[in-house]
């Protein structure tokens, strides 16, 4: 039996509230698999999509209130959570596994003084025009940039994370056998102003968020779960290799050279070489989600390791 944090990627929830609704029935099963082959799983997920689409709806909406990004993060968290806790739960009901899955709201501490504050590089939002955008900024002091020729846009910075304020709560649940879903999205970042925690407009990666939750809770596997059953090299090109195992020198010589996407694989790769590195014994493992099994047994999927 290990202790299995699992990053779920977009494919596994879908892009609208009814699509991902059938898509979470999918990727219950999988999961579901791990569970009853004795693992304890912690479950973090992407929120890209869904966050996009509740702060447009309140940007656009006429009559409601100002709704902060930090809010409709946790709101993301909310809706998410409640179709994979639905759906998990009905997965172990059929085959007759008595736990059960909470989705707690999360919230992960980010340094203020992170270099990404000073540097907000993630577009959020729809798009606006050269004065739209000019007056954004001065009103509400958001930070905006010109998207690649299609008008402007909000940036929100992309902290690394430092600490999970409900760490000690998903460690109670987990070590009395439950399942649980947390750092949706990322969490909710939030920074310390003495002793309570202030929601900042920011977006932490999922990816690495997955990473610190299986540190703290002392994981035995890291697994990123997306729409690819390996890490590739010259991915996408004629002389295209799909990697088997990966150690952190390689890794970051491929880094180097360039083969892993930023804002996609790359944050995989970095998040898995950093949970390997962390303790003596550790992997991490990359796959999809349908292999997800398949790449626990040593089948398929990319082993990261020291
Ligand atoms: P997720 O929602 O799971 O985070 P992303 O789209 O962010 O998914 O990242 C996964 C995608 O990264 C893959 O589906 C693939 O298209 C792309 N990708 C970029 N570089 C590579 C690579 N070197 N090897 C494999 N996939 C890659
Ligand atoms: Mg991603």
């Amino acid at each position: 039996m290990s202790r299995i944090v699992i990053a779920l990627g977009g494919n596994a929830l879908g892009k609208t509230p009814l699509e991902q609704r059938e898509a979470v029935k999918h990727t219950a099963k999988p999961i579901v698999d791990l569970i009853e082959d004795g693992h304890e799983i912690i479950m973090a997920h992407g929120n890209g999509p869904q966050v996009g689409m509740i702060n447009l709806a309140f940007e656009s909406a006429g009559e409601a209130p100002e709704m902060p990004f930090p809010e409709c993060g946790a709101m993301s968290q909310g809706y998410i959570g409640f179709h994979l806790q639905n759906a998990i739960g009905e997965e172990l009901h059929a085959r007759n596994i008595n736990k059960s899955v909470a989705a707690i709201v999360t919230q992960v501490v980010v340094d203020e003084k992170d270099q990404a504050f000073k540097n907000p590089s993630k577009p959020i939002g729809s798009f606006y025009t050269k004065e739209e955008s000019d007056k954004m900024a001065e009103e509400k002091g958001y930070d905006m940039i010109e998207d690649a020729g299609r008008g402007y846009r909000r940036v929100v910075p992309s902290p690394i994370p430092v600490d999970i304020a409900e760490k000690d709560i998903i460690r109670n649940l987990v070590d009395n056998g439950q399942v649980v879903i947390a750092c949706g999205g990322g969490g909710v970042p939030v920074i310390r102003e003495g002793h309570s925690l202030k929601g900042v407009p920011a977006v932490i990666d999922k990816d690495f968020a997955s990473e610190k939750i299986a540190e703290l809770l002392d994981a035995d596997l890291l697994v990123i779960l997306t729409a690819v059953e390996k890490v590739a090299i010259n991915f996408g090109t004629e002389d295209e290799e799909w990697l088997s195992e990966l150690d952190i020198p390689t890794a970051e010589k491929y880094i180097e050279e360039g083969h892993f996407a930023p804002g996609s694989m790359l944050p995989k790769v970095r998040a898995a070489m950093k949970f390997a590195n962390a303790k003596t014994g550790r992997k991490s493992l990359i796959t999809s989600l349908e292999k997800a099994k398949d790449g626990l047994a040593g089948k398929t999927g990319t082993i990261i390791k020291k």
